[in-house]
Formats: structure tokens, sequence, C-alpha cells
């Protein structure tokens, strides 16, 4: 199985999908954390994305297509099943990632979508900042970050609708709830029906 996991910033996507990849053995890809790793490393990728990621506007789609399509082949290349997390966030990025899926053979794909109310998650990004110093994660940036997702990344889930079928979960809870729910959405719905 491999995994997109979806949903707005601050909802738990991390978290959770650090979790989801260690119970189900998959390579965890957050795009996020390789453009943070590469800003503080300074690579060309980092100065390309750094003005974007700190002002909580989207890196451009070419760059992090380009990024994940190489994890991706390597993962395929590897037998090594992945989850992406923050990937795709543009209408852009959905349909290059299915003519990735398609050049690559990969089929077996689940879209999980994790949501919360936007009250919750601005509490919630305003905490995470005072506690790790994540420079997004001020009032300003975390309100951008949420229009952007309304805008750009949102539809994202009307494009899955209609193609796949998308677990929703709700995002609300403690991080073991939150795990509970997924799986229990992961394994409903793949387990075959009573008597086939
Ligand atoms: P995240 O850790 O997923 O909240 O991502 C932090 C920031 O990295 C975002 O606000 C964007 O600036 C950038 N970013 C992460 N993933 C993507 C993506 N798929 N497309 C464009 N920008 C991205």
């Amino acid at each position: 199985m491999n995994l997109i996991l979806f949903g707005p910033p601050g909802v738990g996507k991390g978290t959770q999908a650090a979790r989801l990849a260690s119970t189900y053995d998959l390579h965890h890809i957050s795009t996020g954390d390789m453009l943070r790793s590469a800003i503080s490393s300074g690579t060309p990728l980092g100065q390309t994305a750094k003005r974007h990621v700190e002002s909580g506007g989207l890196v451009p789609d070419d760059v992090i297509i380009g990024l994940v399509r190489e994890v991706l082949q390597d993962d395929i290349s590897k037998g090594r099943g992945f989850l992406l997390d923050g990937f795709p966030r543009t209408l852009e990025q959905a349909r290059s990632l299915d003519s990735l899926f398609d050049d690559l053979g990969i089929e077996d794909v689940r879209v999980v979508m994790l949501d919360a109310h936007e009250n919750e998650l601005v509490q919630r990004m305003l905490k995470r900042g005072e506690e790790t110093g994540r420079k997004d994660d001020t009032e300003e940036t975390i309100r951008h970050r949420l229009h952007v997702y309304e805008k750009q990344t949102h539809p994202v889930k009307a494009y899955y609708d209609a193609r796949r079928k998308v677990d929703m979960v709700n995002g609300l809870g403690s991080v073991e709830e939150i795990t509970g729910r997924i799986i229990k959405q992961l394994e409903s719905a793949s387990a075959p029906e009573p008597g086939v």
C-alpha cells in the first residue's frame, strides 16, 4: 500500500504520517521537511525555496514535482512503499503525480484527508511556533498559509473525489485517537467483503 496524507496546515499530518509510516513500513516523504532541511543546509534547492517557505507561499510546482519524482522513482526501484505528506498541494501537482503513477505502474494508492476547524488549526500552529521556533508558525504567516490552502490546495480534494476514494478523518482528538481512526478507515475499506 502507498498513502497520500492530505489536509490543511496544522492538522497534524506530519505527526500522523510518521506513525503510519512506521505502522505500515512506508517511506515517509514530507516535502515540507525536505525543503526545511535544504534551507538550513543552504543547498540550491534551499535557496530557491527559502522565501516561499518563510512567507507561507508555495514553492513553484516544477521545483517540487521534480523533487518528488526523483524520490518516488528511487522508492519504486527499491520496491519500497511510500507515504506522501504535504504533496500534492496544487492541481498541477496532483495531475503530475497521477501521470508519474501511470509511468511507474503504481496502482495501490490510498488518499486520507485529515480535517479540523480553522480556529483549532491556528491554535495548534501558534503553539508549535512557540515550542519549535518554526519560522512560518507566526500569526500572520499562518493566516496566509490557510488562505493558500483554501485557494490552491483544497481544490485537490475535488480532483481526488472524482477519481479515487478519499477517506475523510476527523483530525480533532489525541494523537493516538487520530491514528486509530485512520488505521480503522484504511483497514475497514481494504478488508475483503464477506462471502467474496
Ligand atoms: P509543511 O511542512 O507541509 O507545512 O510545508 C511547509 C512549507 O513548505 C509550505 O508552506 C510551502 O512553502 C512549502 N511546501 C511544502 N510542500 C509543498 C508543496 N507540495 N508544494 C509547494 N510548496 C510546498
